[in-house]
């Protein structure tokens, strides 16, 4: 048994989830014509109580089209230090908008309505031009913490009286609305635009949506296309994500308890220094001096497991659809006969 908590992107779709894709309806999703991704662009939209939606192959070029249309060369994004927009997009907010970022050292990723008014700029031509704030929501970096709607209220109350766009990485949003005692449409009534990904927790094989307004999408879809991710009879994989979302998103709430129980079985190691709070389904452990990550990794290989050193001391966890409650048996059982050697190394 092969048990891979690298990341949730690992997924593999269900018998359920191919045999709706087989049967999809598709047409020319360029001439606008493919019936399930106009059906799916729907959907997430009205979850979230926003007009439009735009279905594309990835996240990244979701966030990077929503930067694109939001911004102008030379302009400032502002977002925290741990932004997948500005860390993990391979520098794409330079190179594709050239729009320059203020990182703010935020709490496990998330970032306040305060912090963000310190750095806002004077209208001077010295400064660059405040355009955007993004948030992330859950933050992956952040271990999978999520966002107060209070903060997030705060934050838009600012954007709003200085007129800056708010944007929301919420590539595991599903995973912050299982958990927080907020609905999609009170999330949704804070951002101009929201980015969803389908290909992480819900479980579909590709594709995220952009939603906004219809201006916004309208201008939007222009940039998919000048990006390259204008597709054709995407509707075959579009399927998966509409199935996804009807199906995939409660069962969340037992990747979060897995993710507790794994979270609490290493806080049983002497060798841990800091354990970032469960939140979700990610587990972030730092070690303690000495403990080289890359030896725990394989450590775990060794055992069949799968998981990822995200430094030299520290390691992540993440738990998805195709982690089953016995995989989490043996990974627990795994975690208590490691931790006696990897502690002689702290
Ligand atoms: C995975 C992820 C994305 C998008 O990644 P793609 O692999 O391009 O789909 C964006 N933001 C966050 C926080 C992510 O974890």
């Amino acid at each position: 048994m092969r048990i891979d908590l690298r990341s949730d992107t690992l997924t593999q779709p269900t018998e359920a989830m191919l045999s709706v894709m087989m049967k999809a309806e598709v047409g020319d999703d360029v001439f606008g014509e493919d019936p399930t991704i106009n059906a799916l662009e729907d959907k997430v939209a009205q979850i979230f109580g926003h007009e439009s939606g735009l279905y594309c192959p990835s996240g990244t070029m979701t966030n990077q089209i929503a930067i694109n249309v939001h911004t102008r060369p030379g302009d400032e994004v502002i977002c925290d230090q741990y932004a997948h927009i500005q860390l993990y997009e391979g520098g794409g907010l330079a190179a594709n908008s050239g729009a320059t970022a203020t990182l703010l050292p935020g709490d496990r990723g998330r970032i306040t309505a305060e912090q963000v008014a310190s750095v806002l700029k004077a209208d001077d031509p010295h400064f660059p031009s405040s355009r955007l704030v993004a948030l992330e929501n859950t933050s992956n970096k952040g271990g999978g913490s999520i966002y107060a709607l209070e903060e997030m209220q705060k934050i838009k109350t600012l954007c709003d009286a200085k007129d800056l766009a708010l944007h929301l990485d919420g590539a595991r949003v599903f995973n912050a609305l299982n958990v927080a005692d907020y609905s999609a449409r009170e999330l949704g009534a804070q951002f101009d635009s929201i980015s969803i990904c389908l290909s992480k927790g819900l479980g579909a094989p590709v594709g995220s949506v952009l939603i906004g307004n219809k201006e916004f999408i309208y201008k939007a879809r222009r940039v998919r296309k000048r990006f390259g991710g204008g597709m054709r009879q995407a509707g075959f994989i579009a399927a998966a994500g509409i199935y996804a979302l009807d199906h995939h998103v409660d069962r969340l709430a037992e990747d979060h308890s897995h993710a507790k129980s794994i979270g609490a079985a290493f806080t049983e190691w002497a060798s841990v220094a800091e354990l970032v709070p469960v939140e979700t389904n990610i587990v972030i452990v730092h070690f303690k001096p000495g403990v080289d990550a890359q030896k725990v990794v394989e450590a775990f290989r060794e055992k069949g497991i799968y998981i990822l050193a995200l430094g030299p001391g520290t390691i992540r966890l993440v738990t998805h659809l195709d982690v089953t409650s016995e995989m989490i048996t043996v990974l627990l059982e795994a975690i208590k006969s490691l931790g006696k050697i990897i502690d002689k190394m702290a």
